[in-house]
């Protein structure tokens, strides 16, 4: 499933888990998110076409020139046909792969989409915003109380909390609202024969071949993002193939239209990617006066008995559950903002996808359906989110007093979030990592 995330816009949280990671859903979601006018959301243009600027893509990559693409878009149909061995040695017959292939050109415009930069960046909070709101709330529970019987059966074949596959449905797709309105062999198809990242969705294409075959989704409801992620959750063809299960009964692993389907096949894919039966994502905490901020972030794994040691208690005054379960500490915002302790089952979900800003969501909308509460602690709503320039700036500063932050990429994962800590606590300045204006400005003078 892997594949490289290029765009990681949102300040700090994004912990690229690593670069090289691979991923279900490439980019789409990022994209979805972060502009959110102009891709998935946005109801089908008339007559569904999605027009290509014609322009160069921005990662400069030689495969993303004008030329380039026209060049891989004339060429479209030869690349399909040398396509066909592959297909067949699948068991792909050659009537699916004409009335899949038949007349197909490429969608263009994904190119645009391909390199898109997002030029706004999102704090934690305004993340938090979008994504649970009162009306994700309100949908969700409803959808909760229709499907129970569904959600508890899947809860008991899988062991995953139904109110975090109901968030997933949510933020995924808004509830199979927002899926995306292109169909998937297309997608996939462009994305197999032009631009950059062609040997990962050659495997998508013929994934979404293999699930028109089975007849498992009729290809017309065979629609999704750009990048070839469909149904309420947002599977990769490759994913379904792994994960999608029938949980109906009806023959069909249907992720598009069935509930019980949809339902089911996420659950199967958090199971699979190491789900903690009953156990949370984790605890908002409040950290004690003089807490040593060196001590957040992944790679400082204790138990939740040792974090209290430390002096840090669940907010609202709650007890933990269970002391001994090992977690990690995460500053979304810094040390003005809340802290959060987060549980084996927090990874999972970064499986799902690979951003901290993107678990946490899906953590608190789960606690949100369920009844709990917002967060107690306020977050830093003053603190100005850097723009992508000033975060290729802030990397450049820090390189340039010595600091490692490998190549400047506008992103600030891991290495750049220890680099920020070190030169605040160099600087006198509490050393949580958060790339504030404060920071920069610091960076700016002499
Ligand atoms: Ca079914």
């Amino acid at each position: 499933m892997p594949i490289l995330r290029y765009a990681v816009a949102c300040l700090i949280t994004l912990t690229l888990a690593d670069a090289a990671l691979a991923q279900d859903k490439p980019d789409d979601w990022l994209t979805r998110l972060f502009q959110p006018s102009s891709t998935a959301a946005v109801p089908t243009p008339a007559g569904g076409k999605h027009q290509w600027s014609g322009q160069s893509g921005a990662s400069g990559n030689p495969l993303m020139s004008a030329d380039a693409i026209r060049a891989a878009a004339t060429d479209f149909p030869n690349c399909i046909a040398a396509l066909w061995p592959a297909a067949e040695s699948r068991g792909i017959t050659r009537a699916t792969f004409e009335r899949a292939t038949g007349g197909l050109t490429p969608d263009l415009s994904i190119m645009d989409l391909l390199d898109a930069q997002p030029e706004f960046t999102k704090s934690p909070w305004g993340y938090l915003d979008l994504l649970v709101d009162d009306e994700r709330i309100a949908r969700g529970r409803a959808l909760l109380a229709q499907y129970a019987t569904v959600f508890a059966a899947a809860e008991r074949s899988y062991g995953v909390d139904r109110y975090i596959l109901a968030a997933i449905w949510g933020v995924e797709s808004k509830y199979g609202t927002m899926g995306g309105d292109r169909p998937v062999i297309r997608s996939t198809a462009t994305l197999a024969c032009v631009g950059r990242r062609r040997n990962f969705f050659r495997g998508e294409f013929l994934s979404a071949l293999d699930i028109v075959q089975r007849g498992d989704v009729p290809m017309q409801r065979l629609v999704g993002s750009w990048a070839g992620a469909f149904g309420p959750t947002q599977f990769m063809p490759s994913t379904f193939e792994r994960y999608a299960v029938d949980f109906d009964g009806d023959g069909r692993r249907d992720i598009v239209d069935s509930v019980p389907d949809v339902i089911a096949s996420t659950a199967n894919n958090l199971k699979s990617y190491g789900w903690v039966r009953g156990e949370g994502w984790g605890y908002e905490v409040v950290l004690p006066p003089h807490f040593d901020y060196l001590l957040a972030g992944h790679s400082r794994q204790m138990t939740v008995r040792q974090w209290q040691a430390l002096g840090i208690r669940r907010a609202g005054d709650k007890q933990f559950p269970r002391p001994s379960d090992r977690a990690y500490l995460v500053l979304p915002a810094g040390a003005r903002g809340p802290a959060f302790l987060m549980l084996r089952n927090f990874s999972v979900i970064m499986k799902y996808n690979p951003s901290e800003a993107y678990a946490l969501a899906i953590g608190h909308l789960a606690d949100r359906l369920r009844g709990g509460a917002p967060f107690i602690q306020p977050w830093p709503r003053d603190e100005r989110v850097l723009t992508v320039a000033e975060r290729y700036e802030l990397q450049q500063l820090l390189a340039r007093r010595g600091f490692d932050i490998g190549e400047p990429d506008g992103l600030l994962g891991p290495r750049t979030r220890v680099a920020i800590r070190k030169f605040q606590a160099a600087t006198g300045q509490i050393p949580d990592g958060f790339a504030s204006s404060v920071v920069l400005d610091r960076l700016r003078q002499p």
